[in-house]
């Protein structure tokens, strides 16, 4: 099961920051990247909105109002992901970046004993 799941049906605005109400909601007001909630992060200000698949790749620039592209973010995450995105040698060696809106967490992630 996802960590994340998104509202059916999508919005559909020309402007994708007009999601962000949404959006935060989707994610519960967490990271979708690292998932830490606002609160820990002083508030919903230091968040932003991620294009999953980056807007500025040209083949993913038909995506910029997709509203199933926009990912919450807090600010780190954002900015270290940035316009990132494997190239096809890389996603031939099996190498992508982890969706939690369509993964189950456990398949990447196993907590320990000690919580961490
Ligand atoms: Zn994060």
């Amino acid at each position: 099961m996802s960590v994340f799941t998104r509202r059916v049906p999508a919005p559909e605005e020309t402007d994708y920051t007009k999601y962000r109400p949404l959006v935060r909601e989707d994610f519960r007001e967490c990271c979708a990247y690292c998932l830490l909630h606002e609160i820990l992060a002083a508030g919903a200000d230091n968040f932003e909105l991620d294009h999953f698949h980056p807007k500025s790749i040209p083949e993913f620039a038909h995506r910029v109002n997709d509203f199933y592209n926009i990912y919450y973010s807090c600010h780190v995450c954002n900015h270290t992901k940035g316009r990132k995105w494997p190239d096809e040698k890389l996603i031939s060696q099996g190498y992508r970046f982890v969706d939690l809106c369509a993964e189950d967490f456990s398949e990447h992630f196993r907590e320990e004993d000690d919580g961490f």
